[in-house]
């Protein structure tokens, strides 16, 4: 079991991000990471072992950012290590995604997206979901469809919260099996797999 946060609002994100990841810190976890977007793009800040290695490579990268998610990885597919710790992003680095559960069907899915050009960097199963985005944004699709599309594609149990650094004022959610509840706010919202 992992931990999803994510946050959207007027407030520095990456400090409630790590925060919220200490909260979720009794699922159990063996790496964590976040990515912030910053008025110079996304940022991307991930550690194996314990969340308080990302508290202090997130206090060092100062990030100022109002929207993020961040994620405390179990592995399941990939051994627990930095290049495999979410979050995980596409080629092209727009889109990013943390995920709680297995993308079953990742083998043929890897196969088909590697076979059309996309490089993947890690070993786990997650990775298929921001290349088969960016494979459906590729063929022209707006982003709403390229996700639909992919999340039609895949087999398994899944929460997924993504952001796409084009639309800086959205986070994406879906789920399948796997908890995620969304907090409401009056300027500011929250995910969360608790
Ligand atoms: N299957 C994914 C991985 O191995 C997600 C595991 C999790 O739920 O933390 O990276």
């Amino acid at each position: 079991m992992c931990g999803i946060v994510g946050y959207i609002g007027g407030k520095r994100a990456a400090e409630i991000l790590v925060e919220g990841l200490h909260s979720l810190e009794y699922r159990g976890y063996d790496s964590a990471g976040i990515v912030v977007i910053e008025k110079s793009g996304a940022v991307l800040t991930r550690r194996t072992g314990h969340v308080t290695q990302l508290d202090e490579a997130v206090v060092a990268a100062n990030l100022s950012g109002t929207v993020g998610i961040g994620h405390t990885r179990w592995a399941t597919h990939g051994v627990p290590s930095e290049e495999n710790a979410h979050p995980h992003s596409d080629c092209s680095g727009t889109t990013f995604v943390v995920h709680n559960g297995i993308i079953e069907n990742h083998r043929e899915l890897r196969a088909h997206l590697v076979e059309s050009g996309h490089i993947f960097t890690s070993a786990t199963d997650t990775e298929v979901v921001p290349h088969l985005i960016e494979y459906f944004l590729r063929d022209g699709k707006t982003f709403d469809d390229a996700l639909i599309e992919a999340l039609r594609m895949i087999r398994g149990a899944y929460a997924l919260a993504i952001l796409n650094t084009a639309e800086p004022d959205t986070i994406y959610v879906t789920k399948m099996s796997s908890p995620l509840v969304i907090g409401i706010g009056d300027d500011e919202h929250y995910i969360a797999s608790d």
